[in-house]
């Protein structure tokens, strides 16, 4: 009995596996035709906003595929999957051919920008020679380099540490800024921020999310990670804040920037120009101190 279970539950596995390969098979043809043709990929903007004077500082670009059937696909579900197939540089390079036309669009109206933090892939950023082709690039396009970060994640260091800082400090010499996206959850040492020529560090959603059960342990880390940056000089975003118990709770501690579905969500490229034509204005949640 057992052993027929335990085949039945073998095959139930195999097809449920075949489905999701075919499913996944089909999804990689459709985005390297897609990226042959160049028109798929949408970025959305979610803004980056001062937690004292609720002013917006930044936004981070992020990528959607608007795919003729399936509808807007988010990063997650195709990343991965560019990564593994060798789709990946194609894909970053129309990435940053969108945002590139999107900054162009807002300097062309006039609109007063503000920096734009643009995700890396590991393979992207360890491209030879990727310092001055990017710095290339947004030159030819007149896009200053100060109003570009660069966020990547400290798993993109592990083992090459001493190859990614010179890379690291490249960018930095010819102006743009790093950001440590989703710090928390890699396995570098804290040692290593002494060094690191970025001038952001991204507290990772998940620890915001732990501040709803009120754990002290999510509590204390919160605030070591944060007085430790802005002791280093970084700028200290919390990523992912949805309530306002957690945008009062991160009042107590050294947190600059605030990005979250409380305060925005990601929004089109037109609904971010909306935003920065009335950025004086901006309205956010206030709270009731
Ligand atoms: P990330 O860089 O950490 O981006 C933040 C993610 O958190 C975004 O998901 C954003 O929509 C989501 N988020 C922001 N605020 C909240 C919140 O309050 N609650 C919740 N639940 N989520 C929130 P998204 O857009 O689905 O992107 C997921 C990941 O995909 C990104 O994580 C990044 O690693 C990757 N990604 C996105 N765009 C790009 C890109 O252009 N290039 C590369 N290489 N990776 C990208
Ligand atoms: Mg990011
Ligand atoms: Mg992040
Ligand atoms: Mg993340």
């Amino acid at each position: 009995r057992a052993k027929n279970e335990g085949r039945n539950t073998y095959r139930l596995h195999r097809s449920e596996m075949d489905v999701q390969a075919r499913h996944h098979l089909s999804l990689e043809t459709e985005l390297r035709d897609m990226l042959e043709r160049g028109d798929g990929l949408v970025m959305h903007y979610q803004p980056l906003f001062s937690r004292d004077s609720g002013q917006l500082k930044s936004a981070e670009a992020l990528v959607r595929w608007q795919h003729p059937v399936r509808g807007l696909i988010p990063p997650g579900e195709f990343i991965p999957l560019a990564e593994r197939s060798g789709l990946i540089l194609p894909l970053g390079e129309q990435i940053l051919d969108r945002v590139i036309s999107d900054i162009t669009r807002w300097q062309n109206e006039g609109q007063a920008p503000v920096p734009v933090a643009i995700n890396l892939s590991a393979a992207q950023f360890w491209q030879a020679g990727f310092a001055d082709d990017i710095a290339d690039r947004f030159s030819a396009a007149g896009i200053p380099p100060e109003l570009i970060i660069f966020e990547l994640t400290e798993s993109m260091l592990l083992n090459k540490h001493d190859q990614g800082m010179a890379i690291l400090t490249a960018l930095n010499e010819r102006g743009f800024r790093i950001a440590l996206d989703d710090f928390g959850t890699g396995y570098s040492s804290l040692n290593y921020l002494q060094n690191i020529p970025a001038h952001s560090l991204k507290i990772d959603r998940s620890f915001i999310v732990a501040l709803d059960n009120n754990t002290r342990g999510s509590r204390a880390i919160i605030a070591a990670i944060a007085s430790l940056a802005r002791e280093l000089g970084l700028i200290v975003v919390a990523e992912g804040v949805e309530t306002q118990k957690q945008w009062d709770q991160l009042g107590e501690y050294a947190i600059d920037l605030i990005q979250g579905f409380y305060t925005a969500r990601p929004m089109t490229a037109d609904a971010f120009t909306t935003l920065l034509n009335t950025q004086h204005s901006a309205a956010i949640p206030q709270t009731d101190s």
